[in-house]
Order: structure tokens, then C-alpha cells, then sequence
């Protein structure tokens, strides 16, 4: 993780001793952290985390879509049909 990412998420190193508002421990950073360099690192990973499972609900939600529309079910909305029109394409890619 580069030192960017850290100081999005509250951390930065430095020779302050500063108590972490997110898991109460004592660390050193600089005097403007605003967590730990363990909670920023934690932080940034969820962040990867939501945005990874952004996708994936937005892949089932397609391949939900495509499974009705296979069968014969009808689909609810025009923003629907076109989310199966690029999910197919993706599958004809493939
Ligand atoms: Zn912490």
C-alpha cells in the first residue's frame, strides 16, 4: 500500500504519540493523523471490499436479468433490458 492511500484513510507517519478515536490504541504519526496506520490500512481494505462487492451485486443482478429473460419472463424496466443486452454481449465476447 503506498503512502497516499494511508493518508486518504487518516495516516501518516510522524513523532506524534496520538490515541487512535477507532480502536483506542496508542500510536506514533504524524500530528494530523486522524487513526491508527493498522485502522487506515483496515480502512482502505474495506473500502476495496465494497467496491468489489459493488460489482459483484451488479453481476448477479445481470446474470439474474439474463436467467429471467432466458426462460421467458418478462423484464421490469428499459434500464433492466439494456443491462441484459451488455451482459449478453460480455457472454457473446467470451
Ligand atoms: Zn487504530
Amino acid at each position: 500500500m503506498v503512502d497516499s492511500d494511508l493518508k486518504k484513510h487518516g495516516y501518516a507517519d510522524g513523532n506524534y504519540w496520538n490515541t487512535c478515536p477507532t480502536c483506542g490504541g496508542t500510536y506514533q504519526g504524524d500530528k494530523r493523523a486522524r487513526r491508527c496506520k493498522g485502522c487506515a490500512m483496515s480502512a482502505d481494505r474495506i473500502g476495496e471490499l465494497e467496491a468489489d462487492n459493488a460489482d459483484l451485486r451488479k453481476l448477479l443482478s445481470d446474470i439474474d436479468a439474463v436467467t429471467i429473460w432466458e426462460a421467458g419472463g418478462t423484464v421490469p424496466d428499459r434500464s433492466m433490458q439494456d443491462r441484459i443486452d451488455a451482459a449478453l454481449e460480455v457472454k457473446g465476447k467470451d
